[in-house]
This record gives structure tokens, sequence and C-alpha cells, in this order.
């Protein structure tokens, strides 16, 4: 499966093929910002499964997540996708909303910094509430997918 994304302006434009690892609901104060909205619907890939000319995005490091680098679009200065390390072992979160077709994307199965969230879910979904707890829920999913 090949996922065709873009930033709100169509600026930056990538694909991004396989599966995502995981789609979640992020609830951290920076995703509140950057996207404008009580939270974020965000899919996790292999970085190596993305192919994004890189050109015009600004990669910014934010203090509470120091492995993560948020990749803003130089022309509408909203997120394009974010990194986390590099290469083989990279990793890149993508919000759905940048996906053309985010009906393809699995449905999301957890929500994650739930401690900062603006407002309550009401859902079955596993909540991670606190910093802690949410990137240990990621490493069990990265674990788990190799
Ligand atoms: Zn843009
Ligand atoms: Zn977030």
């Amino acid at each position: 499966m090949e996922h065709t994304c873009q930033c709100p302006c169509g600026t930056n434009q990538f694909s991004v093929s396989g599966d995502p690892i995981v789609r979640f609901f992020c609830h951290c104060t920076i995703c509140q910002e950057k996207y404008d909205a009580p939270f974020a619907d965000v899919a996790l890939f292999k970085l190596s499964s993305v192919d994004l000319p890189e050109q015009a995005v600004t990669y910014g490091q934010y203090k509470r997540f120091v492995a993560i680098d948020r990749g803003m679009c130089d022309d509408c200065h909203k997120p394009v996708m974010a990194k986390m390390g590099a290469g083989e072992k990279g990793y890149a979160f993508i919000a759905a909303q940048n996906f053309a077709n985010p009906e393809a994307l699995p449905a999301s199965t957890m929500h994650v910094f739930y401690g900062t969230r603006a407002h309550d879910v009401d859902d079955l979904l596993p909540k991670h509430h606190n910093w802690l707890s949410s990137q240990w829920a990621f490493l069990k999913l990265l674990r788990s997918a190799g």
C-alpha cells in the first residue's frame, strides 16, 4: 500500500509505503499547539518507508520530547511530519489529516499524553496519561514491530 501525503498547503508532497506500526491520538500540548486542535490523530511509520523531499521543511526540537524533530512546512508553517531517530532505526510520525486518503489507514488504537488533554474522550481505547506510560507504550510497539 502506497500512501500519498502532503502538508495542508501542498508545498511538501511525499509518499509512505506499507502499513503504519500504530495509529494513535496524541494529546500532548505541542500537538495541541501545532495542529491547533484538542489532539492529533497520528500514524507512526518506519522512517525508511517515507519518501520526502525535504527542501521545504524546517525541523525543530521541542524540549519536552528531545528525541523528536518536528518538521514544519516553510510555507504554511503547519506540521509535515516528525522524525525520531535516523535511517533504519528511525521513525516518522505523520498526521492522518496529511494523508490524501486517511480512510486507507487502520483505526487508531490508543491515546497518549492523555494527562494533558483539552477535553475527555469517551471511548474504550487505552489511555496513557503521562510521558512515561506513553513512551513505554511506544517502546513495546516498536519492539514488536522489529
Ligand atoms: Zn505547507
Ligand atoms: Zn503530541
